[in-house]
């Protein structure tokens, strides 16, 4: 489970399992804060996202970190951020691991599932934005094979964080994701929907399982962005003028 805090009028999420770990900072964002605006949504020129982007890492006791940027486009490409030379353009991908210090990773979500990920000794963290592409490009496995072969740390020493995504309860899906997800084991019919549900987070459990973690390295966000509207953006829920939510990661030096 991840439990809901609330730090400088600012609402998050965080796994218990993580804040355990020396050195590890990170958090999943809210639409909460003095009121239920509070956004990462890029839109040209809006200061606002600047002023959040300020507070949320203040209020996660991470004020002043750079973070390095993802141009998030539905993929399942996976960048290996150890220079900061990256920081001021955004690369193509949905996910990163870095080994750096003193930086922060992060993706932008509003329905699509955040995954934030850790080794036991503060060597690499992971960001994740899986949506149903990613998912089904397995980006979860992806970026847990990239974690062994550029920084060398073991599936069996990671700690993983599945954040707020939109639930099976909301998540009616067509027969070409049926089709690219490839798994029946994470749909569920019922009589009452016309279409299948896709879990998206069991999914992407069931990726970090199969890449050789076990049951109790990986929590899970049991919230529904698009059920708790008081506490998250939903895409499917508010269209286009959806907001979104930050989760980030990182090691302290
Ligand atoms: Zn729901």
């Amino acid at each position: 489970m991840l439990q809901v805090k609330r730090k400088s009028q600012i609402t998050f999420l965080q796994c218990e399992a993580l804040n355990g770990r020396p050195h590890i900072v990170h958090a999943f964002s809210t639409r909460r804060s003095e009121r239920n605006d509070f956004t990462f949504r890029a839109s040209s020129g809006n200061p606002i996202l600047e002023i959040n982007r300020v507070r949320f890492l203040a209020a996660i006791g991470a004020a002043g970190w750079p973070s390095l940027k993802l141009k998030q486009v539905h993929s399942g490409i996976v960048r290996d951020m150890n220079d900061t030379s990256a920081a001021n353009e955004a690369l193509e991908g949905d996910a990163a691991v870095t080994g750096l210090r003193g930086v922060l990773i992060g993706v932008q979500t509003a329905d699509c599932v955040p995954i934030l990920v850790a080794d036991s000794q503060a060597r690499a963290v992971a960001a994740i934005h899986a949506g149903w592409r990613g998912t089904a490009a397995r980006i979860a496995d992806t970026t847990v094979k990239r974690l062994f072969s550029f920084l060398g740390v073991e599936p069996k020493d990671l700690t993983v964080a599945i954040g707020p995504h939109i639930g099976v309860c909301c998540y009616e899906v067509g027969d070409e994701v049926v089709e690219a997800i490839g798994d029946p084991a994470v749909f569920e019919r019922r009589a009452e929907w016309p279409r299948a549900h896709l879990n998206l987070g069991e999914a992407n459990r069931r990726q970090f399982l199969n890449a050789g973690l076990l049951d109790e390295q990986i929590e899970t966000s049991s919230l529904c962005t698009h059920c708790s509207q008081d506490l998250f953006h939903s895409y499917r829920r508010d269209g286009k003028k959806a907001g979104a939510m930050l989760s980030v990661i990182g090691i302290a030096e």
